[in-house]
């Protein structure tokens, strides 16, 4: 339980956090909750030899709109999404979803930034992204590009993030008016990783279903987005065959790992049922 050595940095400018995890490469980590990462440190599944601390840096923290577009910095806290009024009036799926994670003082402490970057299927945020197609703004020592979310998942605990990159922002484009949404968790317990979990975003016109994406949380090594099960809901009013397609359509894609929270088919099934939840409670929102 005690991590292993470590030079901890604090620089105050994005600059220098770059200048210093590119010139120690796969040696340094970001440091921003440090919910994920420590409890690693301490297991000695991580043992960066160099921790830059992001809490020095100025302008990564913030909620701000960019004409159709939320642009959150890294930095902001899973309490500052919950105590955003404008978060809850045009994104409320981040509300609910942030207010499933761990509890107040993980949530106190834990970043968006944080919970994106770190590629654990667990992660809630990433299928959320996903669903949302969102875009994450990466800063290295040459210069910025942007990551759609749906790019940057390449394995678990693998991203599209190269050493020396630092996650800045986060931009989300604002979801229709009257769009329906809805992130079903099945946990073991309050506070607990999902055992499954999805999100859906949908709009319907005259009853039926126009659009729909469905993202999937601890189904896969990575957050997946159910691209075939959205479609068999497209131009459906949402009646039980076409729930069942849809189910059926997002457990074809799982693939689960076996562990403390069930194993395979138990996981799989009960995301078809996750899926289906979110689908009703989706549409019952939706004006
Ligand atoms: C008891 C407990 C229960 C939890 N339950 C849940 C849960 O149900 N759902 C859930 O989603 N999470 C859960 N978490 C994790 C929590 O949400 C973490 O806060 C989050 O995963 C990581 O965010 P962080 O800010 O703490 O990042 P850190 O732990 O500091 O960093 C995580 C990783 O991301 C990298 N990183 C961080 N910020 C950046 C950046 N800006 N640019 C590049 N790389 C960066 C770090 O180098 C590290 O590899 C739980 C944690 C605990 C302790």
């Amino acid at each position: 339980m005690i991590p292993g050595q470590f030079t901890y940095h604090r620089p105050d400018n994005l600059a220098d956090a770059v200048k210093i995890l590119a010139s120690f490469g796969d040696e340094a980590r970001a440091l921003a909750g440090g919910h994920s990462l420590v409890p690693m440190m301490k297991l000695r599944l991580a043992s960066p030899a160099h921790l830059v601390d992001l809490h020095g840096v100025a302008g990564l923290k913030g909620i701000g709109r960019n004409g159709d577009t939320i642009v959150i910095g890294a930095m902001t806290t899973q309490h500052d999404l919950l105590a955003s009024a404008e978060i809850g009036a045009v994104l409320p799926i981040l509300h609910e979803t942030a207010a499933l994670i761990a509890d107040p003082q993980v949530r106190y402490r834990g970043t968006i930034g944080g919970n994106v970057a770190n590629g654990d299927p667990g992660n809630d945020m990433p299928a959320l992204m996903l669903t949302l197609g969102a875009s994450y703004k990466l800063e290295g020592p040459n210069g910025a590009r942007e990551v759609a979310a749906a790019d940057f998942y390449q394995g678990a605990y693998f991203t599209a993030l190269e050493p020396g990159e630092i996650l800045s922002t986060i931009s989300i484009p604002v979801p229709a008016a009257g769009h329906g949404y809805a992130y079903e968790k099945l946990t073991r317990k309050v506070g607990d990783y999902a055992t499954a979990a999805a999100a859906v975003v949908l709009t319907m016109v005259g009853g039926k279903v126009a659009t729909c994406a469905i993202g999937l949380t601890n189904l896969h090594e990575t957050p997946l987005l159910a691209t075939d099960a959205a479609n068999a809901v497209i131009g459906t009013s949402l009646d039980a065959a076409a729930l069942q397609a849809a189910a059926a359509a997002a457990v074809a894609i799982m693939s689960p790992a076996a562990d403390a929270r069930g194993p395979v088919e138990y996981r799989k099934h009960v995301g078809g049922i996750m899926v289906t939840r979110a689908l009703q409670r989706a549409a019952s929102r939706a004006a």
